[in-house]
């Protein structure tokens, strides 16, 4: 589709700069830019702006290169995103690709309120620790509640008006 367009050759060398610097992970265009640890792989949406991208794809790529795979907790998952981040931006530097702290903790943001949201009890509002993975209880009133899987979300904002978790 995009391929034949000539603004996006830059990101194409980019892209093959990192499949020969990283030959243990494969890179393919997807719908949406995450990394899939079944498989692997660093999935890239190459119809977005081609800096936010490339930011956006060396994260991916450093959950990749700490290992990360599952994570028993929201707040552990958040851990895993601050840290991809911080191997990101050392990845930027080498590969020219400028990443910001300021659109770190944008990106981290995302996380945060996401993290709030579901350890806010329901009833009381009363802001709990997580019992266990998918599984939260007030210390206040006793409310048990239910929230689906943590999951490697896009490391944007705007991906929050689509998430359908609490
Ligand atoms: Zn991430
Ligand atoms: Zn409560």
């Amino acid at each position: 589709m995009a391929a034949t367009n000539t603004s996006n050759k830059p990101f194409e060398a980019f892209i093959d700069k990192l499949r020969s610097d990283y030959p243990q992970f494969n890179f393919r265009p997807g719908r949406q830019t995450r990394w899939s640890p079944r498989d692997k792989t660093v999935i890239y949406n190459s119809s977005e702006i081609s800096q936010k991208l490339k930011s956006g794809l060396l994260h991916e790529l450093a959950h990749g290169l700490l290992g990360h795979s599952t994570y028993n907790s929201d707040f552990e998952l958040l851990k895993m995103e601050s840290e991809a981040w911080t191997t990101a931006a050392e990845l930027g530097r080498k590969y020219g690709v400028k990443i910001s702290d300021d659109y770190i903790q944008t990106c981290l943001d995302t996380y945060r309120d996401w993290l709030h949201r579901r350890s806010t009890c329901p009833t009381c509002g009363t802001h709990v620790m997580q019992k266990d993975a998918t599984n939260y209880q007030c210390y206040n009133c006793q409310t048990a509640w239910e929230v689906t899987g943590a999951r490697f979300l896009r490391p944007y904002r705007k991906s929050l008006k689509n998430t359908k978790t609490r």
